[in-house]
This record gives structure tokens, sequence and C-alpha cells, in this order.
């Protein structure tokens, strides 16, 4: 357990979020009520920053940036903090993994993935920052011009509650790597692991004030720091809505953003495709995390002459669904809070209501606790591609499934929303490989396979209403600095 845990008797376990390097509450003592979704009980608390919670933060971090160490390191000893941070992750993975189960309720083996991942992002940025470099440029005779990749400075990092360990490693492992300082501010529902990470980070020999942790609402603390005048640079994932306040915010300040906003990703089953290396990853692809991952496989195409077989296969797997406590690391577990489980009924209320076709349901678990958000995995067919549970993002388990006929259709049918995340395309056709890979509007697209969320060193983002900016890979480092010309006249 960290030092900036405390145990108190009447509030269980009280965490402080990481400032300037030190454990400290929000400046009015108020505080989050934090439970676990796989029964509703609390068992924890975070701090409740407001305004000048987010300023002291943003003013370490300016500090840290401006007159630390951190400013001076080359870029191969940032690198070198990160890839301690990735072996202590590894060190602790089976405390992050289980404290992010516990708080998010996902089961225990997608919490060790999680902690696969986030080792991987350290590693692979505490690699990468000294490997990115500015080019010359042929200009007038008597002129020498280059350029330089520089920080931006102070990062805002707001992180979402469906994979807060993963994300938080996203912006971080490409903001240090590139010598920017941060302010993280995971979401109100799921904060913990962050906090436990900046320590880490402490530990890592990251030097303090260059990865403050905040916690709070997104109404207050996020909305505050994506305002903050001294931050220079905001990078978000989460909703659309969110994501334009957001971009409304740091529009005031006129500062750059990057912004994931999830999607309502498509796979294409041609009627040539290897249908029994397909199934298990169509379903795995809507399932994990109970569907609460932004990249989710969320609408199958399924050409015509191969529909019945496929829904029905897909049906069998569907029916045999069943969601429980992360302990019990079952299929699925359960949504983050009561909002999200009313969502998510909702959607599929409505879908009944509006008589599109209910193919099959999996079940909860008879012994979860009744207090916990659990819901059902559903799997709809045919559905009309105008139908709202077609067109918007559920962000649960549930499954839509489209026939199509012919190539034309199938990208018409794919690019058919506001969304563009990931694609995945199933075909043992070569050329029909590349040219639907091609006219699908998706920021990653996957021939024969399916990888939401996976893939460190792949440029992810979206098109559309999906964002704009790019995460992870090389391409991240590029978004996290900016680029300097330096024009010399030598005569
Ligand atoms: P959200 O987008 O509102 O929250 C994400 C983060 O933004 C959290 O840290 C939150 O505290 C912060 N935030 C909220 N309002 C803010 C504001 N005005 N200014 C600055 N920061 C703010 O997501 P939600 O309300 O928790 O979930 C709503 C829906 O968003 C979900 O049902 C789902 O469809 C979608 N979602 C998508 C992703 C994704 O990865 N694409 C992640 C989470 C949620």
């Amino acid at each position: 357990m960290g030092a900036h845990l405390s145990r108190t008797v009447a509030e269980g376990l009280a965490f402080m979020q990481i400032v300037d390097g030190k454990p400290v509450d929000s400046l009015s003592g108020q505080r989050i009520d934090v439970a676990s979704p796989s029964d509703g009980k609390v068992f924890a608390s975070i701090p409740a920053s407001g305004e000048a919670d987010v300023d002291r933060a943003v003013k370490a971090a300016r500090r840290a940036f401006e007159e630390g160490p951190w400013g001076r390191m080359p870029a191969v000893e940032r690198g070198r903090c990160l890839t301690r941070l990735f072996q202590l992750v590894e060190k602790n993975g089976e405390e992050l993994a289980a404290l992010e189960s516990r708080d998010t309720g996902k089961p225990i083996r997608q919490g060790k993935a999680d902690v696969t991942a986030t080792m991987r992002y350290y590693e692979f940025y505490g690699g990468a920052g000294d490997k990115i470099h500015g080019d010359t440029i042929p200009f007038l005779e008597g002129f020498t011009a280059l350029t330089l990749r520089e920080p931006h400075g102070v990062v805002a990092g707001i992180v979402p509650w469906n994979y807060p360990l993963q994300i938080t490693a996203r912006v971080v492992g490409a903001a240090l790597a590139m010598g920017n300082t941060l302010v993280v501010k995971p979401a109100e529902d799921a904060s913990l692991t962050a906090l436990r990470v900046a320590e880490l980070a402490l530990e890592a020999g990251i030097p303090a004030g260059v990865l403050n942790v905040i916690t709070g609402y997104g109404r207050d603390a996020g909305a505050e720091l994506s305002a903050h005048p001294d931050v220079d640079y905001v990078t978000f994932t989460g909703s659309p809505l969110t994501g334009t306040a957001i971009q409304q915010a740091a529009a005031i300040n006129n500062r750059g953003v990057t912004m994931e906003l999830g999607g309502k990703s498509p796979q294409i089953v041609f009627a040539d495709a290897d249908i029994e290396a397909a199934l298990p990853v169509l379903v795995n692809a809507i399932i994990q995390n109970g569907g609460q991952t932004c990249s989710a496989g969320s609408r199958i195409l399924i050409e015509k002459p191969i529909y019945e077989k496929v829904a029905g296969a897909l049906a069998e797997r569907f029916s045999k669904l069943v969601a429980a406590p992360h302990d019990a690391d079952r299929d699925l577990g359960s949504m983050i809070n009561p909002k999200q489980k009313e969502r998510v009924e909702g959607y599929v209320a409505a879908a009944r209501e509006a008589g599109v076709p209910v193919l099959a349901e999996g079940s909860i678990d008879p012994a979860a606790p009744s207090g916990g958000y659990y819901v059902r995995p559903a799997l709809f067919g045919a559905v009309d591609p105008d139908a709202a549970i077609a067109q918007e993002e559920v962000f649960g388990p549930v499954l839509t499934l489209f026939p199509f006929e012919g190539e034309a259709e199938a990208i018409h049918l794919a690019n058919d929303t506001e969304y563009g995340l990931v694609a995945g395309v199933w075909t043992k056709d070569g050329a029909r490989q590349h040219r639907v890979a091609k006219k699908v509007r998706a920021g990653q697209v996957f021939v024969n396979g399916y990888g939401a969320g996976g893939g460190i060193e792949l440029p992810f983002g979206g098109f559309k209403r999906s964002g704009h900016g790019r995460e992870k890979g090389f391409e991240a480092l590029y978004d996290m600095s900016a680029t300097k010309t330096i024009v010399f006249n030598h005569g």
C-alpha cells in the first residue's frame, strides 16, 4: 500500500492526490466516495478538487517545467525515468490489477491485461523520446534552416473511467518522453490507479511536479483544468459532448488539443471470410471491458449468403455470456456506475420497443451482489441502419448485426455513422482487403483481426466525430510537441 494512502475507520481507504511530489487532500477538504461497481459498496474516497486545487497543480507543473531538473534533462535520461516506471508497474502489477478491477468492476484478467499494456506504454515511450528529431531544410543561398521538436510545456490530461491505467499511461508516456510536465485528472469514477502510478513515478526518479494527478468531478476540476490559462495543451479521451466542452474551454486560451471521442466501429464479414477465426474476435471486440471501450466493435456487417450462419453462431455464443463480479473473472464484469447501467438498459429497452429483433441475451451470475451495476449482454439483428442503436455509442455489451450485398454496400454501411475510430475487415481476397481498408473512414483498420485498444506502437485516433489528433506510437510524440524552425543567415 502506497504512502499516499491512509486508512480511516469512517472512510475506508482515503486516497490523496499527488501534487508537486507530495500527497495532498483537496484544499476544501471535500471528498468523493468511491464505490466498487461489483457490489455498489463504498470502499474508498478521493479528494474533490476545485479551482484552487487545479491552480496549485498547474503552478507545480509550470515550476517543474521552467525551473526544475526536468527541463534540462536529456531525452535519454527522461526515457530512463519512464523505463524505471515500466519496471515499477511490472513489480507492482498484481496490486495495480486488483485495484483497477475493484475500482472499475472489470474482470481481474482484464485488469491484468491492462497492466501489461500499461507496462508496454512506459517501455515504448521510455525508448522513443530520444529517437524523435527535427530536419534540416534546403533553403535560400547563404541560409541554413533547421527544425527542433519542442515540448508544449504544461499538458493537461483528462482521462475517462474505462481504462484509467492504460489511458493514463498513453498520456504520461508520450507527454513526458517529449519533456512536457503534466496535470492528469482521471475520472471521478475511477481515479485510484492513476494516483498509485503518480507515486510510482516519484519512485522511478521523475522529479516532483512533473506528473501531478488531481481528482475531482469533471464539471469542477476537469472544467477548471481545461480552461486554465497556464495550461499549454489539452489531451482528452471521453464522450463527444464533453470533448466539445473541453475544446471550447481550451479555445478561450487558443490552446491545442488532442481529442479521442469514441466510436461506433464496424467489422465487415465477407462471404469468403474464415468464419471460425472471426467468431471469437467478433464477440470479444464488444464484450471486452463490458463494451465500455471506445474502439469496441459494436456493429457487424455480414454478407447476405452467410448472414444466417454467422448470426446463429454469434447468438449461440452470446446466450452463454455471463456478467459477474470482477473477482469471479467471468466473461464481463459490471458497468462503471448506475448511470451507465441505466443508459445501456435504456438503449436495449428502446430497441426492443421499436421492434428490433433480439437474437440472444446473456445472463447475470445469480450469485452477483444485487447492489452491483450488471447488465445482460444483448445481440440485435437485423438492425435498421438508421435506428438509434445502430448509430449511437451505447458503451455497453450490445452488438448489432446488419446484412449487406456486395462491397459497395458494405463500405456505405461501414461509413454511415458520425464516428470513424476503428474498423475490421474479414475476407481472404487480397485485392478486396486493400480496397476496403482504404475506403473505410477509420483511424485504424484491422484486416482479418481486430484490436480494441491494442497495439501501443500503432497510431490511434479518429475521423469525424471520433475526434482528432493521434495517440500511441511515434505519432503521439508529434502531438505532444511542437515544431520550432530556426533560420541562420550566414551570408
Ligand atoms: P465524460 O466524457 O463526461 O468523462 C470523461 C472525463 O471527462 C472524466 O475525467 C470527467 O471527469 C471529465 N469531464 C466531464 N465533464 C467535463 C468538463 N465539462 N470539462 C472537463 N472535463 C470533464 O464521460 P462520462 O459522462 O463519464 O460518460 C458518458 C459517455 O461517454 C459514456 O456513456 C460513453 O458513451 C462515453 N465515454 C466514452 C469514452 C471513450 O473512451 N471514448 C470513455 C468514457 C465515456
